[in-house]
C-alpha cells in the first residue's frame, strides 16, 4: 500500500497511483493531507486513525512521504495540500524546519497547515518560529492518540478551510473590481447586459448560459430579455412573459417581484442587480447543483457592485442627454447640430442646406421685457420652426437667440423659415411681432468639418443681420475671406498693442480767419513691423468689435494728454486737444472717470480737451447720452460731432444733445466746387449758426476751399494745405513755423 519512492494518494480507502492525475479532480472532493515521516509504522498507525473519516462533507486523502526529498517533489505538485503531518526527529530538528521553510516559501503553500510530531517534548521550536512558519500544532507521538489525533485533523482541516475561503473571496473580489471597470467600457445597454452575463459567468466559474432581462414597463412581469446565451439565446429581444415556463422562468419572476437574489434547488440562481426606485435587471445564470463556488457574500458584493454600475449609466446617459440637449426649448444643442452637420458633411452630402435663423432685436427684447418673457419668446420660435419643417429635418438651438437647421433642401426653405411667424405670437396675454433673419449655406459635395460649415453660416447670418434685416442670405466664398482677414486683423492688433506699434500724430486745427491754432486733432497710427501703415479706417472698426477700442482708448487719452501737457511746458499749447471716441467707449460705464482721471494726471482742465464723436451715438439710449455729455461738459469738457452729414438722417438731435461743435465731413469739403457739395457744406454752416455751434471743416486740401468756407462763415478747420498730422515731438517745432509765418500773413478776413 506504501511507496519506498513515490507518494502516492489514498482516496477514503481506494489507492490510486497516479498522484498528478488526481490531482484536479480530488481537490474538489476531498482534503488532503501529507505524511512525512521516516518510520513506517507511523503512517501505518496514521492510516488506521483516520481513515474512512468525512469532515465538512469530504473525504481524506492522503499521501506518504518517507523522506525529505521525496516530500519536497510531492509539495512542488500538491498546490491544494490541505495539511502536512511532519515528524521532527531529535537530531534533524533543523532539517525539518528546512522542510517547513520550503513548504512556506518555495512551494508557495500558504493555506496548508502545518502539525509537527515529535518523540520528546523537549524538541519543540521556539515560539518565534512557531510564528514565523505559521505552524498549526505541536505533538509528541506519545500524545496523540486516535482521538486525539483526529481532533488536530479537524482543527487544522477548519482552519485551512476558512483560508481558502478567504483567498477565494479576495480573488472573487478582485475579479469583480476588474469586471466592473470593462462593463464600464460598454456602450449601448445590451452590450452592458451582455458584458454582465459573461463577467457572473466567470466569477462564479461556471458555463456562459444565461439570460439578463430588464424591465420596460411599469408591471413586474413587464421585463424582456436584453441578452442570453445558450440554450436561452432564442429568448433574446423576447418579452419575458413569451420565455417558455420552466424553473428559470420562476426564478426571474421571483427575483423581479422580491428584488433579491433567489436561489433555485436545481441549482440555477437569479440574481437582482439595480437599486431601489431604478431600472434594475434580473439574470438568471445556469449553476450546477453541486457548484461550490457560491459564496453568498461575495455575490451580495457583486449584486451591490454591478448595480451601482448600473446607476452610474443611467447617470451617464442622463449626463449624455444634457450634454446634447436644450432643455429650454426642448431641441437638440450646439454639440449635438455640430456632430450631425459632421456626419452629414463628412460623406460630402450635397442637395443638403444648413440654416441658422435668428430673433431680430432679441437682446433688446429681453432687456425690456424681461428674461422670462424672453424665454418664452424662445420657446413659441422653437415650435412655430418645428411645427414648418418635417421631422426628417434637424432643428437645434445652437445659441441665445440662434437655432440652425440641417436638411434636404427640398424640405428647408430659409424664405419659408422665416415666414414661419406671420402672426404676432401671444406671449403672457402680451402680442409680441417677431422678425427673423436667415444665413445659410449649401453643403459642398466634397467632405467639410461640420464646425466650418456652421461657422460658414455664421458669417452670412452676421453679414445679413447687419446689412439685410429679416431677410434670409446665402454664404459666399467672399464673405468668408472677409471675415478672415478681419479675424486676422483682430489677433495682429492685439499683438501691435502689446508691442506698441501704436502712436499718435496731431493734426492741427486753425481759426480760417485769423489762422490762429486753436486745436489738435490726435489720430491714431499702426506702424507695422515691416514699416508698413494699416489705416485707422480699418483697425479701429475691428478694435470697436472686438471690444479692444476700451483700453486702446484709454491709452489714447493719456498719451493726448500727455502731449498738452509738454505744449503747456513748452507754451506752444493751442486752446484744445481733440480726442476721437468711438460709440463703444461712450458706452463704458467707467468712461467718464477715465476721462477725469487723464486730465487730472496730466494737470490739464475740462477746456484742454474736446471729445469727438460721431453721429452713431444718436442711436444710444437718450438719458444715458445727455448724462453721460452733460456730465462732461459740466467738467469743461467740450464735445463735437464728427463726420456731419453722413451718418444719422435725422437732426433732432442736435438740438437734443449738450454739443459744442459741428465737423463737416471732409467729403463734402474736398469737392466745394461741386454744387451738391457746396450747398451741404454751406447749409452745414448754417445750422451750426442757428443751433449756436461752432463749425469746423475737416478736410481742407487747398486754398480755394479754404476761400469758399471762409465765405460760408465757417470760423474752423483743419487739413493737408494747413498741416499733415505729425508725431508730438514735431510739434513744438510746427507751433513756433506757424506762428512766425502767421505774423507775415495777413488775415483772410
Ligand atoms: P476722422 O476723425 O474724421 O479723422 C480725420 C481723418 O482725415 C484722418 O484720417 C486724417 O488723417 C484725415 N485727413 C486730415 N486732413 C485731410 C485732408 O486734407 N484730406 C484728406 N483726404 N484726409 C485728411 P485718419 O487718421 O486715417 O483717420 C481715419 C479715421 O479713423 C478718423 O477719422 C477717425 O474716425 C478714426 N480714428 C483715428 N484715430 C482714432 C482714435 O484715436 N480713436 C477713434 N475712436 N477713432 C480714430
Ligand atoms: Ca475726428
Ligand atoms: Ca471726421
Amino acid at each position: 500500500m506504501l511507496s519506498e519512492t513515490e507518494g502516492r494518494w489514498t482516496d477514503a480507502g481506494l489507492t490510486t497511483l497516479d498522484a498528478a492525475r488526481q490531482d484536479e479532480p480530488n481537490s474538489r472532493t476531498s482534503w488532503r493531507i501529507l505524511v512525512v515521516d521516516g518510520d513506517p509504522d507511523v503512517h501505518t498507525a496514521t492510516l488506521s486513525a483516520l481513515e474512512g473519516q468525512t469532515l465538512f462533507g469530504r473525504p481524506l486523502a492522503f499521501t506518504h512521504a518517507f523522506s525529505d526529498d521525496e516530500a519536497r517533489l510531492l509539495l512542488l505538485r500538491a498546490h491544494d495540500l490541505a495539511m502536512v503531518i511532519l515528524d521532527v526527529g531529535a537530531e534533524q530538528a533543523s532539517s525539518e524546519l528546512d522542510l517547513v521553510d520550503f513548504i512556506r516559501h518555495s512551494a508557495g503553500l500558504r493555506n496548508t497547515r502545518i502539525v509537527l510530531r515529535t518523540g520528546q517534548p523537549g524538541q519543540v521550536p521556539d515560539l518565534e518560529t512557531l510564528l514565523r512558519y505559521d505552524i498549526n500544532d505541536y505533538r509528541t507521538k506519545a500524545e496523540l492518540t486516535r482521538d486525539r489525533l483526529l481532533a488536530m485533523v479537524v482543527t487544522a482541516i477548519r482552519s485551512y478551510k476558512q483560508l481558502c475561503a478567504v483567498d477565494a473571496s479576495r480573488s472573487s473580489l478582485e475579479l469583480i473590481v476588474r469586471s466592473s471597470a470593462s462593463l464600464l467600457e460598454t456602450k449601448g445597454d445590451c452590450e452592458f447586459a451582455s458584458a454582465v452575463l459573461t463577467q457572473i459567468s466567470a466569477l462564479l466559474k461556471v458555463e456562459r448560459e444565461g439570460m439578463v432581462c430588464a424591465q420596460r414597463g411599469e408591471s413586474q412581469r413587464d421585463y424582456y430579455v436584453m441578452a442570453a446565451s445558450g440554450k436561452f439565446s432564442e429568448f433574446v429581444d423576447l418579452p419575458l412573459d413569451l420565455v417558455t415556463p420552466g424553473p428559470e422562468l420562476d426564478l426571474l419572476l421571483k427575483s423581479a417581484e422580491s428584488k433579491s437574489n433567489i436561489y433555485g434547488k436545481d441549482g440555477g440562481l437569479a440574481l437582482h442587480i439595480g437599486h431601489k426606485d431604478e431600472q434594475d435587471l434580473v439574470v438568471f445564470i445556469h449553476v450546477p447543483r453541486d457548484h461550490h463556488g457560491l459564496d453568498r457574500q461575495v455575490l451580495d458584493v457583486l449584486r451591490a457592485n454591478f448595480g451601482t454600475l448600473l446607476h452610474n449609466r443611467g447617470l451617464l446617459s442622463r449626463l449624455h442627454e444634457s450634454a446634447y440637449h436644450d432643455p429650454l426649448v426642448n431641441l437638440p444643442n450646439r454639440a449635438h447640430f455640430v456632430h450631425e452637420v459632421n456626419e452629414c458633411a463628412r460623406h460630402g452630402t450635397n442637395g443638403h442646406i444648413l440654416a441658422l435663423v435668428d430673433i431680430d432685436d432679441f437682446s433688446a427684447t429681453n432687456d425690456v421685457m424681461g428674461h422670462r418673457f424672453g424665454d418664452r419668446l424662445l420657446e413659441k420660435v422653437a415650435r412655430c420652426l418645428e411645427a414648418s419643417l418635417p421631422p426628417s429635418v434637424l432643428l437645434a438651438r445652437l445659441g441665445a437667440d440662434t437655432f440652425g437647421v440641417l436638411g434636404s433642401v427640398r424640405h428647408v426653405q430659409p424664405r419659408q423659415l422665416l415666414e414661419c411667424i406671420r402672426h404676432p405670437l401671444n406671449i403672457d396675454g402680451v402680442p409680441h411681432k417677431v422678425s427673423l433673419t436667415c444665413g445659410y449655406v449649401l453643403l459642398p459635395e466634397e467632405p467639410r468639418a461640420g464646425a466650418d460649415l456652421v461657422k460658414d453660416a455664421t458669417i452670412a447670418l452676421k453679414r445679413a443681420k447687419r446689412d439685410y434685416r429679416g431677410q434670409e442670405l446665402q454664404y459666399a466664398d467672399l464673405m468668408g475671406t472677409e471675415a478672415r482677414a478681419r479675424a486676422l486683423l483682430r489677433s495682429e492688433l492685439r499683438e501691435a498693442i502689446e508691442n506698441k506699434q501704436l502712436f499718435l500724430v496731431y493734426q492741427p486745427q486753425l481759426n480760417l480767419c485769423g489762422h490762429t491754432l486753436v486745436g489738435l486733432e490726435a489720430l491714431l497710427r499702426w506702424r507695422k513691423g515691416d514699416g508698413s501703415f494699416v489705416p485707422p479706417d480699418q483697425f479701429i472698426p475691428v478694435a470697436e468689435h472686438s471690444g479692444l477700442i476700451v483700453g486702446l482708448g484709454e491709452w489714447v487719452l493719456n498719451t493726448a494728454c500727455s502731449t498738452m501737457r509738454e505744449l503747456l511746458n513748452a507754451g506752444t499749447a493751442p486752446q484744445r486737444m481733440a480726442v476721437n471716441v468711438s460709440t463703444v467707449q461712450l458706452q463704458d460705464p467707467g468712461f467718464f472717470d477715465l476721462v477725469c482721471a487723464a486730465l487730472a494726471t496730466n494737470g490739464l482742465q475740462g477746456l484742454h480737451m474736446e471729445l469727438e464723436i460721431t453721429e452713431s451715438v444718436a442711436a444710444l439710449p437718450t438719458q444715458f447720452l445727455e448724462q453721460t455729455l452733460s456730465a462732461l461738459r459740466a467738467q469743461g469738457i467740450s464735445i463735437a460731432i464728427d463726420d456731419f452729414g453722413t451718418g444719422y438722417s435725422s437732426l433732432s438731435y442736435l438740438e437734443r444733445l449738450p454739443l459744442d461743435r459741428i465737423k463737416i465731413d471732409r467729403s463734402f469739403v474736398r469737392q466745394l466746387s461741386e454744387p451738391r457739395s457746396a450747398r451741404i457744406a454751406e447749409m452745414v454752416a448754417q445750422l451750426g449758426r442757428k443751433l449756436g455751434l461752432s463749425v469746423l471743416a475737416e478736410g481742407i486740401e487747398d486754398a480755394t476751399v479754404w476761400n469758399a468756407l471762409v465765405g460760408m462763415d465757417c470760423q474752423e478747420g483743419q487739413g493737408y494745405h494747413i498741416a499733415m498730422p505729425m508725431e508730438a515731438h514735431a510739434l513744438v517745432a510746427w507751433v513756433q513755423r506757424h506762428m512766425e509765418r502767421r505774423a507775415l500773413v495777413p488775415k483772410s478776413c
